[in-house]
């Protein structure tokens, strides 16, 4: 098995050796890791075919087109992010040349879930790699496949002590939480973030948490429903609703449940068929414990639609469940499975007490034509991040900050964030010797007044 010690103290070596510190390594590395990426195309794809029956299409839309672009923005950017910034002098600093450097943390540490197991492992590493520092990562056990092509593509790509998969479950993971690493990035559930983060404060390692959590979708009666159901069909069943941002449940204004949910159950035939088992399109519950673990939530619910269940297929079908009670286990806990609860509010304040039921949701959507409306529910509720009439498409613009607020999470990366995460921000003034005012210097008797009224002008 792995000698965990060993690789991090070859690591912390190849460190000190300063050679991350040069962007032209760092940049020839990535530009290596994009085209085993590509080379690898085909071996990605049906790796998370098997693991849990992705289609295609959406590891190429959802995964792989991702990490791509994300690589491309990163490699032609990253001499413009990793140069010092220059910044305006202060009225206590000056004269001087005042500067922001952009230092690697040094060691990280990656620990990746399943769900979404070539993305979320590898756009942190892209970023981790890019602000100079080494990489430690571990995929989820639950994904072997895409973690066989993971190893694959980095030790084809980077030298170990410079970037290294660790393979396994939660021992090997407990193992690596024990060592002490200069930063760790941690995708996963709100449980084990805790753990995480516990692990990290013995250390005073900085952490990423980026978690899960019950993200809300707001529907009120100014919508076109056709529009809306394809999207919600779409962004709900999209990886088999196993989808961090993915919108946990509706809350739908009254007067028009009824025309939704016909709505939902006509979209939800035209994409996946009378059959959803048969379709290609659908991925498959990640093992059997999930699947039993979702069967679990609907057993005393009102299932409208859908409810199918192959425990040994690890299959759900598109479900949804009417008007489930607050306290319920539905309602308890993420979903993470293609389960679709529909709550139904008069007023403002019936979506306010259903959304601090499970407060800082990672995401929070709105579907709405009134402008007033939409504001009211960005501005009144904490969450991670959100989209106004559509779904998930936040997580698709790197320029965006993305990452979670309390119980959803801390810290943000993509693109130019990422780079800035695993990025210790350093502050250096070059003082300039020409001038050399006295009024720090004691004795101070007679210069308070002169002090204030320099701060007065220029403070
Ligand atoms: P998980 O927390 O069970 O596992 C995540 C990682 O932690 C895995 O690599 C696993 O091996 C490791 N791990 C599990 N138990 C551990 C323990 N006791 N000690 C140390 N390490 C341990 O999460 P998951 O089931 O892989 O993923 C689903 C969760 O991740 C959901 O809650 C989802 O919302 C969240 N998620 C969040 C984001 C985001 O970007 N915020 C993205 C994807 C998933």
């Amino acid at each position: 098995m792995y000698n965990i010690p060993k690789i991090l103290s070859d690591q912390k070596a190849f460190f000190e050796s300063q050679k991350t510190k040069e962007v032209s390594f760092r940049l020839s590395l990535l530009k290596k890791l994009k085209s085993e990426i590509i080379s690898n195309e085909k071996d990605i794809m049906d790796a998370l075919y098997k693991d849990f029956k992705k289609s295609k299409f959406e590891t190429f839309l959802s995964e792989y087109a991702l990490v791509k672009s994300s690589l491309s923005l990163t490699i032609k950017n990253l001499k413009k992010w990793s140069k010092p910034k220059r910044i305006w002098p202060s009225i206590l600093t000056f004269p001087s040349s005042d500067y922001i450097y952009k230092e690697p943390y040094g060691n990280v540490l990656i620990i990746a879930p399943w769900n979404y197991p070539f993305l979320l492992a590898l756009e942190p590493l892209v970023m981790a790699v890019a602000a100079g520092n080494t990489v430690v990562l571990k995929p989820s056990e639950l994904t072997s496949n895409t973690s066989k092509i993971l190893t694959k593509i980095i030790s084809n790509t980077f030298p170990k002590e410079y970037v290294k998969t660790v393979e396994g479950g939660v021992e090997v993971s407990t193992e690596l939480l024990a060592q002490k690493w200069d930063y760790i990035f941690f995708t996963g559930s709100t449980k084990v973030g805790k753990i995480v983060a516990e692990a990290a404060a013995k250390n005073l390692t900085p952490i990423t948490l980026e978690l899960g959590g019950k993200s809300p979708c707001i529907i009120d009666d100014t919508v076109d429903l056709t529009l809306v159901t394809k999207r919600l069909v779409w962004g709900k069943f999209l990886n088999g609703g196993q989808t961090c941002i993915a919108p946990d449940y509706i809350i739908a204004k009254s007067e028009i449940k009824e025309q939704l949910i016909n709505a939902l159950k006509s979209e939800i035939i035209r994409s996946y068929g009378e059959n959803p088992k048969k379709s290609p399109d659908l991925a498959r519950i990640i093992d059997k414990k999930n699947t039993i673990r979702l069967q679990g939530l609907i057993e005393n619910e009102t299932v409208v639609f859908g409810g199918d269940i192959d425990e040994n297929d690890h299959y759900i079908s598109p479900t949804i469940v009417d008007e489930p009670k607050l306290d319920s286990g539905i309602m308890s806990e993420e979903i993470f499975g293609p389960l679709l609860p529909i709550l139904t509010y008069n007023a403002f304040e019936d979506i306010e007490n259903i959304v601090s039921y499970n407060k800082n949701p990672l995401s929070l959507y709105v579907f709405s034509n009134n402008k007033r409306f939409v504001k009211n529910c960005i501005e009144k509720f904490s969450f991670g991040g959100g989209v106004i009439n559509d779904l998930l498409i936040q997580f698709g613009n790197h320029r965006l900050p993305f990452g979670g607020v309390g119980a959803s999470g801390m810290g943000r990366y993509h693109g130019k964030h990422g780079f800035d995460t695993f990025t210790h921000h350093k502050p250096i003034i070059k003082r300039g010797n020409w001038m050399d005012p006295p009024f720090r210097y004691a004795p101070y008797k007679g210069k308070l007044g002169i002090l204030k009224k320099l701060f007065k002008y220029f403070g």
